[in-house]
């Protein structure tokens, strides 16, 4: 039996070189919520997977900068070393066969002192695949990783290569966060919880207590998630209360139910919201068809 380890882990690297991926593709497609009582850490987040022989607590960090140089840049950038040294493992993600400047310029604001793991991501993109090994090889003088795991976030190959790479580096110990502590949701099961959250606090007591929300479509592409979603209220009335004055209540119910999706979903959200009038005669007419009858 394996020892449990568990830790901090942050995805790092330039933008789209596909760290959201591969978060998703390694917590599978669960996320996870931290309740209040358990945010004691100076992190956000963004994901938890637990197995029997180890907890990866995935943490965000601020925004790398890259391109510019100057003041505020280097003021950022010592914002994301100091986040970077409370934790365990780092686990930089770059493109296969497209390591360059930004790259390195990443390279520069990691820790000396950390675990760092390179995940060459993206692989199944490499048209020559005897172009993998030297490739591999050209990195490693770069920096002194702990390791480098050619992996394919989008297709899942390697990715628990990676995880048992990270895994050798964390800590022993027991897990940090307990079952009570953390609630696994579908991000389907969020995005309705983010929509009735804002029609209970837009509308408070003039909520019909009859409403529920449901996700009709839920379509992740890439980091772009395509949701539609029905507030689904029991009499007409109701529906123009829920939309309001020129459809301004719908509106910021939307906007906002959105906002929450982006930052938790790490990525851009199309949402669309409307209202669904279902009296409780319309269900047993759905009942009774479904029993066959017509
Ligand atoms: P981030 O900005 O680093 O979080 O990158 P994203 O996760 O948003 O990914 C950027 C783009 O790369 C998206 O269009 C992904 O679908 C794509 N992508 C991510 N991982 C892979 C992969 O393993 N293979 C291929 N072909 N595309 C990928
Ligand atoms: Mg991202």
């Amino acid at each position: 039996m394996n020892e449990l380890r568990s830790g901090y882990v942050a995805i790092v690297g330039r933008p789209n070189v596909g760290k959201s991926t591969l978060l998703n593709r390694l917590i599978g497609e669960k996320i996870s919520i931290v309740s209040r009582k358990a945010q004691t850490t100076r992190h956000r987040i963004t994901g938890i997977l637990t197995r029997p022989d180890a907890q990866f607590v995935f943490v965000d960090t601020p925004g790398f900068q890259t391109r510019h140089a100057g003041a505020l840049n280097r003021a950022m950038n010592r914002g994301v070393t100091q986040a970077l040294a409370d934790v365990d493992v780092v686990v930089l993600v770059i493109e296969a066969g497209h390591f360059d400047a930004q790259d390195k310029a990443v390279l520069r604001l990691l820790p000396q002192d950390k675990p760092v793991v390179l995940a060459v991501n993206k692989v199944d993109q490499l048209k020559d695949k005897a172009a993998l090994l030297p490739m591999l090889a050209s990195l490693s003088p770069e920096f002194p990783f702990a390791a480098i795991v050619p992996v394919s976030a989008a297709k899942g190959t390697q990715t628990d290569d990676l995880l048992a790479e990270v895994r050798g580096h964390l800590p022993h110990g027991e897990i940090l966060f307990g079952e009570d502590e953390i609630t696994d949701r579908s991000e389907r099961f969020l995005a309705a919880e983010f929509i009735r959250e804002k029609l209970f606090r837009l509308l408070g007591d003039e909520l019909p207590y009859a409403s529920t929300v449901q996700i009709e479509k839920f379509e992740v592409d890439g980091a772009l998630r395509r949701i539609s979603a029905a507030i689904v209220v029991d009499r007409p009335a109701h529906k123009g209360i829920v939309i309001g004055k020129g459809g301004q209540t719908l509106k910021r119910i939307a906007t906002e139910a959105r906002q929450d999706m982006e930052r938790l979903f790490d990525g851009k959200v199309f949402l669309e919201v409307f209202v669904q009038v279902k009296s409780g005669w319309s269900d047993d007419e759905r009942l009774l068809k479904s029993l066959g009858y017509e």
